[in-house]
């Protein structure tokens, strides 16, 4: 490992954290060094990380592992102790040369860090926090940080991780206990747990001492955020919806992110031999808008989905599943219904509710005027009633998941 050169490790350990979908910034702090002190900023360009390659890494942060060895053996992990791959690591002091380097090129507005297991939980997490205090204090560097901390490490160095870095993130892992006992046995539902909910403690106090006293050093500001693996167990979505609606009351959460279980050379056999479609995900990140934006309950979300099977369909929108099921609650009328109601419309989001709100209280909306703020009335038109127009009984009719389903699209044998 020794004889690696950074730019050989560089391209282990990128690749290696390109498993880790939990990296984007929203709610960052705005920093910036227009002072003539310090270096970096996170304001310009809205925050950081609203740039993705295909395969879904963030691209604006330096995305990296310390190291992609490990000493536990998580059975979907590509880094686990019994995997073959080449292994490598980086020292803190490499990882802050490279940060900087990168930032003085202009390729990135700040670090995501992650790393395996070296040695014991404590030793990765001093090395983490290592890099991220460098960064702050000898180099006042003003980017964007996100550590991925370890949850078995000693709570004074997660507690120090959320004092250097924007955000902080603790893995759960798996939806469920069985489902992480099974395929993570050196982890502890309890103990990811217990640091989750220290760290919620430790960023409430530190926004309570920064109500008090503004000098009072930032703790975490951008808040603590987990990532679910999903298709690695026989978890359903509705009980992947349960878990992050729990997740998000219990830690106050600013996101939950959900990583579509990828197939890694030498899987272990408890495995499944194929991912989950791409849409899974797509459609749980859509359930997940329900629940924080558009005031569904983790039930109404469940109801989505299907009744035998616990899954939210993969041809339509969550919200439109839940229209067609509970069609009793349709048509709505957009010149009177509440926001709260205006917000179950499928094909209606919240920028485009909010128009209508504006708007209604001039005039009386007729469905021209709705056309102008959608993006397709198509959609709207069994569900709502404007002036000018009733559906009648377009809401009740039996085809109407097929009419308002995208249309299958051929795909295309030679693409790239
Ligand atoms: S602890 Fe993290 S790096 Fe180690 S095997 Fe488990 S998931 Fe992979």
């Amino acid at each position: 490992m020794s004889s690696l050169s950074l730019t050989d490790k560089l391209a282990i350990l990128a690749d290696a954290a390109k498993y880790d979908a939990s990296c984007a910034s929203s709610g960052g702090k705005k920093r910036d060094s227009r002072d003539g002190k310090g270096l970096g900023s996170t304001s310009g360009g809205m925050g950081i990380c609203h740039a993705y390659a295909p395969d879904g890494r963030c691209i604006s942060l330096l995305k990296l592992l310390l190291t992609n060895s490990c000493i536990f053996d998580c059975h979907y992990c590509i880094n686990r102790a019994s995997s073959n791959v080449r292994r490598a690591r980086f020292t803190a002091a490499e990882v802050v040369k490279l940060t900087l380097d990168f930032y003085r090129r202009n390729c990135i507005e700040g670090l995501f860090l992650s790393s395996g297991i070296i040695h014991s939980p404590d030793y990765t997490m001093e090395q983490i926090v290592e890099v991220a205090r460098a960064l702050r204090e000898d180099h006042d560097f003003r980017g964007y940080i996100h550590l991925k901390t370890i949850p078995d490490a000693d709570p004074a160095l997660i507690e120090a991780a959320g004092r250097h870095a924007d955000r902080v993130s603790i893995n759960v892992e798996l939806p469920t206990v069985s489902g992480l006992r099974r395929l993570a046995p050196d982890k502890s539902q309890d103990r990811i747990e217990g640091a989750m909910g220290a760290m919620r403690g430790a960023i409430a106090d530190g926004h309570d001492a920064r109500r008090r006293y503004r000098s009072a050093p930032d703790f975490a500001p951008a808040g603590q955020s987990t990532q679910m693996i999903v298709g690695a167990d026989a978890a359903t979505d509705r009980e992947i919806v349960a878990r992050a609606s729990t997740l998000y009351e219990r830690f106050d959460l600013r996101r939950v992110y959900y990583s579509a279980f990828s197939p890694i050379p030498d899987a272990s056999a408890v495995l499944p031999l194929r991912r989950p479609p791409l849409m899974r995900e797509h459609r749980l990140y859509q359930s997940d808008w329900l629940l924080r934006y558009y005031g569904f309950s983790p039930q109404e979300v469940g109801a989505a989905a299907d009744p035998a099977t616990g899954m939210l369909p993969l041809d339509i929108d969550p919200k439109l599943a839940w229209a067609l099921r509970f069609r009793e609650s349709f048509p709505v009328d957009l010149n009177r219904a509440p926001r709260e109601l205006l917000l179950r419309i499928p094909g209606l989001g919240v920028r485009a509710v909010d128009a209508i709100l504006s708007a209604r209280r001039l005039r009386q909306l007729r469905l021209e005027d709705v056309a102008r703020m959608t993006v397709s009335l198509r959609k709207l038109r069994p569900f709502i009633v404007t002036a000018d127009w009733r559906p009648v009984a377009l809401t009740d009719r039996s085809d109407l998941r097929s009419m308002l389903a995208p249309k299958p699209a051929q795909l295309e044998l030679f693409a790239a």
